[in-house]
């Protein structure tokens, strides 16, 4: 089967574009990562499966890629306006740590959850606060081309400026005279807001007061980045001037991403992106889940079933199933039935997937059904359609629903081994296999939690001295050498019979 040509929908164009690399087989990926001051929730899982299966599906299809996502630690402000605190300078101030307790307290909790969901490390994982040079070098071309300003110590990028010549907005729809008008109405009342020239002007460079903590030299004052800058300087450090793909969540477009470009094309005159891929929100009750709106809920609450809001909790697998279940650019409702239904579709994957990793097929054909090998060549040709179109998991998904029938049948007995060809078996095992391990990236959870190996024991020692008591030899050395295999010893002993783990 040929594979078809990947479209991806590209939110500066606002439709599905074929793709095609700049430097194939090359492809670089820029996702913008945590901001380490709290654990991380639901809705941060979702770029970062979907980025994650992005990149999965490029590999698969023959790409070398280069995914970059990197760390946030220093100058994301609690309001987009560069207004309010450093967030991490702020939560370190209210918990008496160096913000780099915070950050890496926060940094090691998000590479925990990343592993639990099994989304593969990226590339290069750079940090903002190791890329200072970068971002300072980066402002003072800005400068330097009449895009930016300096104003008692701080750098804003002048938008009104930069509109005159480029398109400022094109990627979030915003016309810019709008923002201006908009802006127009609380012109200079926000406080911090006297140093910029415009209303709409970003942060590039802050001058830290005296309290502040996280602080570099740079030629304008002591301060730190604007939290726009250190995506654009990162990401033509490791992946060049304009690289292939950008991904975040939908709610980065405006401002950040939207800055993003004008940074870049105000400092080296060129866009940075070819393809711009959103992801769309998960909400609660229809209402976006996030940190400020303080209606989240933390992937490891979601991991033990700690917050009120669940009625049980939910493994890592799940959550990826729950999340690869919709496409991307859907809205994504959380509720307990949802989660309920993802576990259990889950756990029917995983089954079929158990089923037929023992599965072999005897051999002996006398009558090939030609329409189930259509079946499942028409299976297989959706997985891979559904992916080609805009990575449309929801309909990869149902066409491996569709192979698991067959699975299923054939281990009940309702298909005949004697009706389906070698080959039409394998492309039914390579594709379901590839497309839930390689792709989708969910792993059997084997749930062997210390409460349920005690519980598994104490009936397998049951089983043993009822055969020691019949004196069922053959059976008492069989158990004792299963079970070793899997790394445990059974110890009789006057009080009894124990097991322990082969020391
Ligand atoms: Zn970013």
């Amino acid at each position: 089967m040929s594979t078809p040509k990947l479209q991806l929908y590209n939110t500066l164009s606002r439709q599905k574009e074929p793709f095609s690399p700049i430097n194939p087989p090359f492809v670089g990926l820029y996702v913008c990562g945590p901001t380490v001051y709290g654990e991380a929730h639901l809705g941060h899982a979702r770029p970062y499966v979907t980025f994650d299966v992005l990149n999965r599906f490029l590999t698969h299809l023959g790409y070398k890629v280069r995914y970059v996502r990197n760390i946030t630690d220093v100058g994301h402000l609690e309001n987009d306006a560069d207004e309010g605190e450093d967030k991490i300078a702020k939560k370190a101030r209210l918990e008496q740590l160096e913000p780099m307790e915070i950050v890496e307290l926060y940094t090691n909790s998000f590479h925990e959850s990343m592993r639990l969901l099994n989304n593969n490390h990226p590339s290069i994982e750079p940090r903002a606060s190791g890329h200072i040079p970068e971002q300072i070098e980066m402002i003072q071309r800005i400068i330097n081309n009449g895009f930016a300003y300096e104003s008692n110590g701080s750098v804003y990028f002048d938008v009104i400026n930069y509109s005159k010549t480029n398109d400022y907005g094109k990627l979030s729809g915003r016309v810019i005279e709008e923002l201006i008008a908009g802006a127009g109405n609380d012109r200079r009342v926000l406080e911090g807001q006297e140093e910029k020239r415009n209303l709409e002007d970003f942060a590039l460079w802050k001058k830290a007061d005296s309290r502040h903590i996280m602080r570099w030299q740079s030629p304008w004052s002591e301060g730190f980045p604007g939290w726009h800058i250190e995506c654009s300087a990162m990401s033509r450090k490791y992946l060049g001037e304009t690289f292939d793909i950008h991904g975040g969540g939908m709610d980065l477009v405006f401002p950040h991403h939207e800055s993003e470009i004008a940074q870049s094309k105000g400092s080296c005159g060129h866009a940075p992106v070819k393809y711009w891929m959103h992801n769309n929100m998960i909400t609660i009750n229809g209402r976006k889940m996030g940190k400020s709106l303080g209606n989240f809920i933390t992937l490891k609450e979601f991991f033990n079933g700690s917050n009120s809001l669940l009625d049980q909790s939910y493994s890592p697998m799940t959550i990826r199933f729950f999340i690869l279940q919709a496409h991307y650019r859907s809205t994504l409702d959380f509720s307990n039935e949802a989660l309920k239904a993802a576990e259990k579709a889950y756990k029917r994957i995983i089954n079929g997937l158990r089923s037929l990793r023992k599965m072999h097929h005897p051999g002996i054909i006398l009558n090939i059904n030609t329409e189930l090998t259509e079946r499942i060549d028409n299976a297989q040709k959706q997985a891979y359609d559904g992916m080609a179109d805009d990575m449309n998991t929801a309909i990869a998904m149902a066409s491996l629903f569709e192979l698991l029938k067959i699975v299923n049948s054939l281990k009940g007995g309702q298909i005949s081994w004697e009706t389906i060809s070698l080959n039409a078996f394998e492309r039914l095992k390579t594709t379901y296999i590839t497309f839930v391990e390689e792709i989708f990236g969910l792993l059997e959870e084997k749930g062997k939690t210390a409460d349920t190996l005690d519980f598994l024991m104490d009936a397998i020692l049951e089983s043993y001295k009822n055969a020691k008591e019949r004196k069922d030899y053959p059976l008492v050395d069989q158990i004792r050498a299963q079970i070793k295999s899997e790394g445990i010893v059974i110890k009789d002993s006057k009080t009894g019979v124990t097991w322990d783990y082969e020391e």
